[in-house]
């Protein structure tokens, strides 16, 4: 199972040659959330069925000129036929013959946002939540944004016996700093939305696209 393959043309292009390598070919793929970063395939991973949750392709196809947009000028060289070329499954589970990996969907960082949890081994592929590099980063064009976050961290704090946390950007975490992660994304959140100095260590020596967001979503809570 491959979920949101990477993001530069030769790094999709070196995790096809390294299942290959281990006698292995993905036999589904699923994509957490539509952002041009998380929708990206390449043709030497085969023809797996790509799904996501239905709200994810609705916006995956809507939105597809931004998606295109975003892939071509920050991660140029891949077939733009396979962009975002995904298959909504409403279920609760991924369907295949591999382990359990169970889906669990909220609004939260952008519609249909869906993190999968192997229970067999406690692994948790967050997507765009739980970042140890990344403040939260609601969505901002939703109706309830901050409701909609909230919502997403509560589901993925409920689901039990989570061992390891894997964020689409970051860094693994073990079960301790999975819990440690959504307090951070809590306290965060309270200190934009009661407009107090988030004091948030994410927010040091980071990349300026973060620190801009982070001015607009000051504003944007403190209309
Ligand atoms: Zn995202």
């Amino acid at each position: 199972m491959v979920i949101d393959p990477a993001v530069t043309v030769a790094e999709l292009a070196a995790l096809a040659a390294e299942l290959a390598a281990l006698g292995l070919r993905p036999a589904v793929a699923w994509s957490t959330h539509p952002h041009w970063d998380h929708v990206l395939w390449s043709r030497s991973l085969g023809e797996a069925p790509r799904y996501a949750a239905p709200a994810a392709v609705s916006v995956a196809e809507n939105e597809r000129d931004g998606i295109v947009d975003g892939v071509e000028k920050s991660a140029p060289g891949h077939e733009l036929s396979l962009v975002g070329q995904l298959t909504p499954l409403d279920a609760a589970a991924i369907p295949w013959d591999g382990p359990a990996a169970r889906l669990i969907v909220h609004d939260g960082h952008a519609p249909g946002h869906g993190a999968v949890f192997l229970p067999d081994t406690g692994v948790l592929v967050a997507g765009d939540m739980c970042s140890d590099v990344e403040i939260p980063l609601p969505d901002t064009v939703a109706a309830d944004p901050l409701g909609d976050y909230r919502t997403g961290m509560e589901r993925l704090a409920a689901v039990p016996g989570v061992r390891q946390v894997v964020p689409g950007h970051g860094r693994v975490g073990d079960a301790s700093e999975f819990r440690r992660r959504l307090a951070l994304d809590a306290a965060y959140l309270k200190a934009i939305t009661s407009g107090e100095p988030s004091g948030d260590p994410r927010l040091e020596d980071c990349a300026e696209w973060m620190l801009i967001t982070h001015d607009e979503q000051v504003r944007y809570f403190q209309r």
